[in-house]
């Protein structure tokens, strides 16, 4: 069969890991074998699963990287044909070599991530991963200030760091308007 990227991005709370789930759930009703992979930056929730924030999980194993993530791969990749990989803004850019090495050997890859960072930046190997796709969804989240479709995720609070792990009162979704990137310089 013809492999297949497709990349889920949005803000936080867009969905993505739901979505994520949904489709290798679907993957599985096909019987179709999915392996899923996460990085151990990650710590909400599990460490053997994927969770959403609407409490969807699906199994997962956590890697430190993508070398550990191509090395706990590749031993069982002749039976596998679907590859998840949530969190993916977290990986090295390598992730995407590897990517493109699995579509050419037929696999399904699904990667969900964040599209920008906390200061509306592009993250990681996202946008390197978007322009090798064959499906990008871009999903919008609901601003928590006014409603409207929200596209950006808002920091709270006065830490600088570029992880922050956990979502619940540290971050909010955000609409154009309503994000105020650099909350604490101004
Ligand atoms: P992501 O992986 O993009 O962070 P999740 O799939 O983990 O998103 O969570 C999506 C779920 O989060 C929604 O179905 C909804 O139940 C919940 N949620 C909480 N806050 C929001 C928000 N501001 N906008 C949309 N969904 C939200
Ligand atoms: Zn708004």
């Amino acid at each position: 069969s013809p492999g297949r990227i497709e990349v889920i991005v949005g803000p936080m709370f867009s969905g993505k890991s739901e979505e994520l789930i949904r489709r290798l759930k679907r993957a599985r009703i096909a019987r179709q074998r999915v392996a899923c992979f996460k990085p151990d930056i990650d710590l909400r929730y599990h460490r053997t699963s994927i969770a959403s924030h609407s409490a969807q999980t699906h199994e997962a194993m956590t890697v430190a990287n993508t070398e550990r993530l191509r090395e706990a791969l590749y031993p069982q990749l002749e039976s596998i044909e679907v590859v998840g990989i949530d969190e993916a803004q977290f990986f090295d850019e390598a992730i995407v070599p590897l990517v493109v090495e699995l579509v050419h050997l037929g696999k399904r890859i699904i990667l969900a991530g964040l599209d920008t960072t906390f200061t509306a930046e592009p993250f990681g190997p996202i946008p390197a991963l978007m322009a090798v796709a064959d499906e990008v969804a871009k999903l919008s989240a609901v601003c928590m200030v006014c409603g409207q479709p929200a596209i950006h995720t808002q920091r709270l609070g006065a830490s600088q760091e570029l992880v922050v792990v956990g979502a619940a009162g540290v971050y909010e979704a955000r609409c154009r308007a309503c994000f105020k990137p650099y909350l604490d310089e101004h």
